[in-house]
């Protein structure tokens, strides 16, 4: 090697072997939705919660899907996680066909799902031991996380000892360890105060841009949405279909201040707002609770952006 070479300064390392690298299915995790319907109850009585729904998660970008609470989002996460099976249609992974939950998806729930009798670190080590894989790669790799996600000195303690962002950032790291290929997330920061879900969002956009891990995000934050999104899905009120692709082409890595004053990111944000009150609006005509809280928070929001 030139002398040369040998005194630059090397570029420190920060993310170990095992989370730059390509996540388990190298270079996988395109996710294919198609005509996808899921009805609940017995014919006659059956309720239509998705109806031919379809959509691609493209292997490597971060997908967004936004819609009203209530219109089916996490009844489709459940099909995507393989927890339940369409009532029509077809959802496949890499073009295998999703049948069964497998740890190449990993989701993360808006409720707590850590174990509460288990330490920060062993809630993390959870997925690897339960694979017989106690080993010096993934105890390195939880260490790394635990830094990572900034629990370091936290490691010992159980999860009611963590505050609310704590636990998220535990949770994500819990899923993290396993390398999956995609990571779904459904409200992952939900009843966070505002300003520890403004740094959740920010540690979440930085992550994804260091792994490039296909992710699928489920929101009812708009400005949450614009902020971490390669592409939003708009959706329509229950049933659930997809009512609008926007792409949201701006520079990474971005900045919360960035974004606020961007031309671009405030026409998307308008345009997926009209759409979600349209949305909204048929459904509160036919008297649907959710969709009059939905309205009434957007009125809101507008009064504050006047
Ligand atoms: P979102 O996540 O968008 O808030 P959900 O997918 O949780 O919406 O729920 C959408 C609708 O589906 C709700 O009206 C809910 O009552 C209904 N639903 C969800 N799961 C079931 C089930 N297992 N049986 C009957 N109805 C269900
Ligand atoms: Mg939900």
């Amino acid at each position: 090697m030139p002398m040369g070479l040998q005194q630059m300064p090397q570029p420190v390392r920060e993310v170990p072997i095992a989370m730059n690298a390509p996540p388990a299915n190298a270079l996988g995790g395109q996710i294919e939705v198609t005509d996808v319907s899921k009805s609940y109850g017995a014919a006659g009585f059956a309720k239509t919660v998705v109806s031919d729904c379809s959509f691609t998660i493209e292997r490597g970008k971060l997908t967004v899907m936004i819609g009203p609470s209530g219109c089916g989002k996490s009844t489709l996460i459940r099909l995507l996680a393989g927890f339940e099976s369409p009532s029509s249609g077809s959802i496949t992974i890499d073009g295998k066909p999703v049948s069964r939950p497998g740890v190449d998806r990993l989701v993360v729930f808006q409720e707590s799902a850590l174990f509460p009798w288990m330490t920060t670190y062993d809630n993390i080590m959870y997925g690897p031991r339960a694979r017989g894989e106690d080993n010096k790669v993934s105890r390195d790799l939880a260490e790394f996380l635990l830094q990572k996600v900034g629990l370091g000195a936290f490691r010992h303690k159980y999860p009611p000892q963590l505050s609310g962002g704590m636990q998220r950032r535990a949770e994500l790291a819990r899923a993290m360890i396993n390398n999956p290929s995609v990571m779904i997330l459904d409200e992952p920061f939900r009843g966070l105060d505002a300003m520890t879900k403004k740094l959740m969002q920010d540690y979440y956009a930085n992550l994804y841009e260091e792994t490039r891990r296909t992710t699928f995000f489920v929101t009812t934050d708009i400005d949450e949405a614009i902020f971490i999104a390669d592409r939003i899905l708009v959706m329509t009120n229950i049933p659930a279909r997809v009512r609008a692709v926007l792409e949201v082409n701006l520079p990474r890595p971005r900045r919360l201040e960035d974004i606020i004053e961007n031309d671009d990111a405030n026409l998307i944000k308008m345009e997926a707002l009209s759409l979600l009150h349209e949305e909204a609006m048929k459904s509160f005509a036919r008297g649907s609770k959710a969709a009059a809280d939905f309205v009434e928070a957007y009125a809101k929001r507008i009064r504050k952006d006047e």
